[in-house]
């Protein structure tokens, strides 16, 4: 969120990435709230921590460091209640962000004093949390009393205000669905042409509503589309966040950008690294949950590359362009993976490794034949110099390598035996328009070679022979301090490589428990329509035949109950984890426990009536054995 404003035309997939991975930080001020939203997903949190100033200032520091963030967004529970606030938003622009944006309930903005010292302090947007189209419903789904009359007035007053960037986020729950088009006609008439539309998913307060809280996004398609088309109308932007995919068919470029995963890996990184150091699953894994949880692609990803490790079934080490990174390879581990300028950068490596080469030369010409190893071809001028040589070829899917393909497709038959082709996903956007094939099951279709094929669902490669894609296994994904799965990588690994969407049609496929989908970025670029569910035929039969053969069970993930996996590995050499850090949070909320324990055992202690006579120890006052009070409570 967060746009400049509107130029009169609607924005493009492109334009739309830019603006959603335009380079921001969120610092958390506060988990203190002064709404009790029936949905927060907060709501597990330690509530009431003020987060002293200097921790703040080092995480402002930290976004500008080391994300080169020129955008906050100050959040909280609601941040308007920090002390510091005003504070917080100098040092801010004191650091160099250029935007600073705040979520808010917008009860405090509803004081002109406030409104006008926030913005004065260098406060440059606005993001107010509208969740009804009337005071009853908003102020039952805040259980605020008098909430939507002060939201309402801080919003015509921010839009009022010409140097304030203001736009609505709305959490779409079973309470509010069926008046979404009102509550944005509402915004509309006080002038806000920008929305993000948050599903609902089940953590914290809004699963224990969730009888309240879930709805039936097929039944309500319509009206949640009629609201999603507005962002076609020159000036309107709407954004999704963590709605689910396969209900966006038609309206792929309001799938939320992929990146917001790193967020949400973000927000829960102490449970992530919980898990990976310690074994501790997450606190909301249960099957029920975490099917209808917007985050499980992520952590079923994070389960199997954990499992592939105990399994020792990674086959490539890919150090990329890092040729000296000094780090053994992990147990199971048969090639050794490289980007190199030229083919003699190869002996050099081949001379220090036992494994075989997996290598991506940048220039293609003659390559010495080796045990083990295996080329990239990634571009024609590759296909040119190698698909009559003795090498095994892994050929990378693009527009460009299709195209020659069909133009030489008797070579390429020449020497099926010694290739795979793979379609490669691709972190943004821009990168799958720039390099995907356009239809592949037309380019399959034309090709009609029984070629071995990786990295596209059944429906999209007729006629092949569907194998694993390649089991690379990232160096970069681990801590070169620590040698432990980094969360930070894995949440990009799984944004870059495995985080995959089909359409609700998919459900009627005969593969559909067999198929992990297609790329989000492939989605987002050529549309769920791609995916053509396999009912009857010659290809139906076979591909279902295939992936039976791979997969005699369907692959679990979390949604059908895959199990926790073990702790996961350290790279070889390095040490298996002693101990996990704890949560920040979770450790001041244990301190404010403790103190609260010492009130009432104080409390308790003098309502208790004096002994009359028993003579004892000194007494002390009850001022003497108080604890010191957490920072938070000492306001
Ligand atoms: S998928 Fe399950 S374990 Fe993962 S965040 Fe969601 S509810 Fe929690
Ligand atoms: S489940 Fe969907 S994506 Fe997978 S093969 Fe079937 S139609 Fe294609």
């Amino acid at each position: 969120m967060g746009t400049t404003p509107p130029t009169g035309q609607a924005p493009d997939g492109l334009e739309r990435e830019r603006i959603a991975n335009r380079r921001k930080h969120w610092v958390r001020l506060v988990t203190a709230c002064n709404s009790r939203c029936l949905f927060c997903l907060d709501s597990d949190t330690p509530r009431n921590v003020f987060l002293p100033l200097e921790q703040i200032y080092a995480e402002l520091e930290r976004g500008r460091r080391e994300h080169q963030a020129d955008k906050v967004i100050l959040s909280g529970g609601e941040a308007s209640l920090h002390p510091g606030f005003f504070e917080v938003i100098r040092e801010a622009r004191a650091l160099g962000y250029e935007r600073v944006q705040c979520v808010t309930n917008g009860w405090m903005y509803a004081e002109r004093s406030f409104y006008t010292a926030a913005v004065g302090a260098g406060l440059g947007e606005l993001t107010f949390s509208l969740h009804g189209h009337t005071a009853a419903l908003h102020d039952e789904l805040t259980q605020t009393p008098g909430a939507f009359q002060r939201i309402c007035k801080a919003i015509l007053r921010a839009v009022r205000d010409p140097a304030m960037i203001t736009n609505i986020d709305v959490v779409i729950n079973g309470m509010n669905i069926a008046y979404i088009d009102k509550i944005v006609e509402l915004g509309i008439r006080m002038g806000v042409r920008e929305y993000d539309l948050l599903h609902v998913i089940p953590q914290a307060n809004a699963y224990t509503h969730r009888d309240r809280m879930f709805y039936d996004v097929a039944e309500h398609l319509p009206r949640l589309r009629k609201v999603f088309r507005l962002d076609r109308l020159p000036g309107f932007y709407i954004w999704t966040n963590r709605f689910p995919i396969p209900f966006l068919e038609g309206l792929e470029e309001l799938i939320q950008d992929p990146h917001k995963m790193l967020d949400e890996v973000h927000g829960r990184r102490h449970q992530v690294r919980r898990y990976l150091d310690a074994g501790i699953p997450l606190d909301c894994r249960e099957p029920e949950r975490c099917r209808h949880c917007f985050i499980e692609p992520f952590c079923t990803t994070m389960d199997r590359v954990v499992e592939r490790q105990h399994d020792h079934t990674w086959r490539i080490w890919w150090v990329d362009r890092a040729l000296d990174d000094p780090r053994p390879a992990p147990a199971g581990i048969e090639q050794l993976g490289v980007r190199v300028e030229v083919a003699s950068q190869l002996d050099t490596l081949a001379a220090r490794t036992e494994l075989g080469l997996y290598a991506w030369i940048d220039t293609p010409g003659p390559v010495l034949e080796r045990p083990g190893q295996t080329l990239v071809a990634a571009t024609p001028d590759h296909l040119e110099a190698w698909i009559e040589g003795p090498h095994a070829l892994l050929i990378l899917l693009t527009a460009q390598t299709a195209a020659w393909m069909l133009a030489h497709r008797a070579r390429l038959a020449a020497a099926l035996e010694r290739v795979q082709l793979h379609q490669p996903s691709h972190e943004t956007l821009a990168e799958a328009r720039a390099s995907d094939v356009r239809q592949p099951a037309d380019f399959f279709t034309q090709l009609g070679l029984p070629i071995r094929t990786s990295g596209l669902p059944a429906c999209m490669a007729p006629g092949t022979v569907l194998v694993d894609a390649p089991a690379l296994l990232p160096a970069a994904l681990f801590d070169p301090l620590t040698g432990r799965i980094d969360t930070r990588q894995l949440a990009r690994f799984h944004v870059t490589t495995r985080y995959r969407g089909r359409s609700v049609r998919c459900d009627g496929c005969r593969v559909s428990q067999r198929c992990d989908g297609i790329h989000i970025n492939q989605i987002r670029d050529q549309g769920l329509r791609q995916a053509v569910p396999l009912i009857q035929g010659p290809w139906a039969d076979e591909a279902e035949r295939q992936l039976r053969a791979r997969w005699p069970t369907p692959r679990a993930c979390l949604g059908t109950g895959l199990r926790p996996k073990p702790v996961a590995a350290s790279l070889p050499g390095y040490p298996e984890p002693s101990a996990v850090a704890p949560d920040p949070l979770a450790v001041i909320g244990a301190q404010r426990q403790a103190w609260r324990g010492a009130r009432a055992a104080r409390q308790r202690q003098a309502a208790r009536p004096e002994p009359a006579t028993r003579p004892g120890p000194e007494k002390r006052s009850p001022s003497a054995v108080r604890p010191a009070l957490p920072p938070d409570e000492q306001r």
